[in-house]
């Protein structure tokens, strides 16, 4: 699998998956671009990968999106992986953190698509779109209402994408991870109380490492999945088949 030649941006490449995908992308080839809110998270992945672009931007700020995303110019694989986990029980549900987790999880994803695909029907090229969404989208976790609310309008976002952008040659897939270990999976899972009664639930009886959910947006980003689109694909370990 080589992505030489193609142009890359992934959101949220600051930490986590975001990060190690940034990483391989280089690794395969392709000209990356990462967009993250924390410079120091950047500039360390500069230090580690210096041939990334970075670029410094709250997706969370409609006009710091648009600027940040149309100064990248050519974008021909589009990976949709920032986003917040902000939990509280149903009953302490906030107005504010209601619209922070919409912001981030579905209107960042949607307006980056817009602007980068607008780009990809002008040039003809086609492209390729996988939106980081989770298994959160089709269960109820306790204390993750919104966080599960809006995993599933991105599930619905990919297939309305994939539906209107299909005739431009644009595929549009998510992935849908169970736990993976990284500074997110901790907010929720770090006590055994709460990760052993979710470890049980999954039929592989483990949670997710990065570079599962990695190989699959890897996957979905070439041409090995050229027939796939619209697609919301579990990386979780049986969870969603029981
Ligand atoms: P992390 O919290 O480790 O990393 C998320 C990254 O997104 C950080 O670099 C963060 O930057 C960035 N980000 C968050 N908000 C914004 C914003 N407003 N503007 C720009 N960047 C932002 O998360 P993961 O790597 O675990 O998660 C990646 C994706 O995988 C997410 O979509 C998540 O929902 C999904 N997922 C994760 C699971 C898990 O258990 N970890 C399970 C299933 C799905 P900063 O830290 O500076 O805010």
């Amino acid at each position: 699998m080589r992505f030489d030649g193609k142009r890359a941006l992934v959101t949220g490449a600051g930490k986590g998956i975001g990060r190690d995908l940034v990483k391989q992308l280089v690794e395969l080839g392709a000209d990356t671009i990462a967009l993250s809110r924390t410079k120091e998270d950047l500039e360390s992945l500069k230090n580690e990968c210096p041939s990334v672009s970075v670029i410094h931007c709250d997706l969370s700020v409609a006009n710091e999106l648009e600027s940040a995303v149309k100064s990248c110019g050519r974008i021909d694989l589009l990976v949709n992986n920032a986003a917040v986990a902000l939990l509280e029980p149903f009953l302490e549900i906030s107005s504010q953190h209601f619209d922070k987790s919409f912001d981030v999880n579905v209107k960042a994803p949607l307006l980056v698509s817009q602007i980068v695909s607008q780009g990809m029907v002008e040039r003809g090229t086609g492209g390729n779109i996988v939106n980081v969404s989770s298994q959160a989208s089709m269960r109820a976790i306790d204390n993750h209402t919104v966080y599960c609310m809006t995993k599933a309008a991105l599930d619905q976002l990919t297939r309305n994408m994939a539906k209107e952008l299909g005739q431009h040659n644009i595929r549009v897939n998510a992935v849908n991870p169970t736990v993976v270990n990284t500074a997110m999976g901790k907010i929720g899972w770090s006590d055994p109380a709460k990760a052993d009664p979710m470890k049980a639930k999954i039929p592989l009886g483990k949670f997710a490492e990065v570079d599962d959910v990695i190989s699959v947006i890897l996957f979905l980003l070439s041409d090995q999945s050229s027939m796939i689109s619209g697609s919301c694909i579990p990386v979780d370990g049986g969870t969603l088949a029981c």
